[in-house]
């Protein structure tokens, strides 16, 4: 099942290029007082919902994909959690690279020493939304990246069970100013994670270690791999993150971007594909 957002809020199932609106099936989502429970409660009631979605598709009436405004598949995670330098290529790069690591040698280090960082959930936006450039006189680059959405709470859980807790697998891209400051900083500035075009759920990718990823500025190719040069994979990311956090519902790892990151400008139209997710077309502002 394929499952967008977009509009004024509406859930959609997607099918080929079209849109249909399922957004009545939120109807069964709890009502909440103050305090707000932890995590998205679209992605904890997807499970009971996904039949009545489909039903609900059979019989909506259909938009094209081109005609909506995509939002994130996901409204309101509780952490989007980065990878750094998750591809041998891009440590390569960074390190060889002074405009990328600028003389900071936590820039450098592979990912087993660096560990995971957080991005700021108010960055979040989808492909239709676009990048609004926040500092245009440095430099601000396109990281495209395999994200993964957690679908129940998952605390300390093994590699061998993590796929378990997965909902499903969108196009991520971790949009970044380089620079001397911590990453969760330069990475989190409003509109700099970008989520969609919509959300795949899990049993449609069985391995999410085997998928061809790829970005285009202006038509110009620029990234191009496959998951399988991930240095740390999906299941070994959870594995990972929930040592020393819970995963919630809804929760997004950036699994990391490949070599080839470059810098965007005001006007620069991003083309982002993954196998068995899709595209999308993201603009900047
Ligand atoms: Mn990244």
């Amino acid at each position: 099942l394929k499952i967008c957002r977009f509009d004024e809020n509406k859930i959609g199932v997607v099918r080929e290029d079209q849109i249909y609106d399922a957004t009545s099936a939120l109807d069964a989502l709890a009502s909440y007082r103050y305090p707000l429970p932890l995590g998205d409660p679209f992605i904890v009631a997807l499970p009971s919902l996904r039949d009545k979605m489909s039903a609900l598709a059979d019989h909506a009436p259909a938009v094209p994909v081109s005609a909506a405004r995509l939002l994130s598949p996901v409204a309101n995670p509780s952490k989007i959690i980065g990878a750094p330098v998750n591809y041998k290529k891009h440590l390569d790069e960074v390190t060889t690279d002074p405009n990328l690591h600028h003389q900071n040698v936590a820039h450098t280090r592979p990912i087993q020493q660096a560990g995971l960082f957080l991005k700021a959930t108010s960055s979040l936006v989808g492909a239709l939304q676009g990048v609004v450039l926040r500092h245009p006189d440095r430099r601000t680059d396109h990281e495209v990246e395999l994200a993964v959405i957690i679908g129940d709470r998952t605390d300390r859980v093994s590699a061998k069970d993590a796929l378990q807790h997965v909902a499903g697998y969108c196009i991520g891209l971790d949009i970044t100013v380089r620079g001397p400051e911590d990453r969760s900083m330069r990475k989190s500035i409003d509109t700099y994670s970008v989520l969609g075009p919509w959300l795949v759920t899990a049993d449609e990718i069985p391995d999410p270690g085997a998928l061809d990823l790829s970005l285009t500025v202006n038509g110009e190719p620029r990234q191009s791999s496959n998951t399988r040069n991930l240095i740390m994979g999906v299941a070994e990311l959870i594995e990972w993150a929930s040592s020393f956090y819970t995963l919630l519902p809804g929760d997004v790892i950036m699994t990391g971007t490949p070599d080839g990151v470059g810098p965007i400008a005001t006007d620069d139209v991003l083309h982002a594909r993954i196998d068995r997710i899709g595209e999308m077309t993201v603009r900047v502002h």
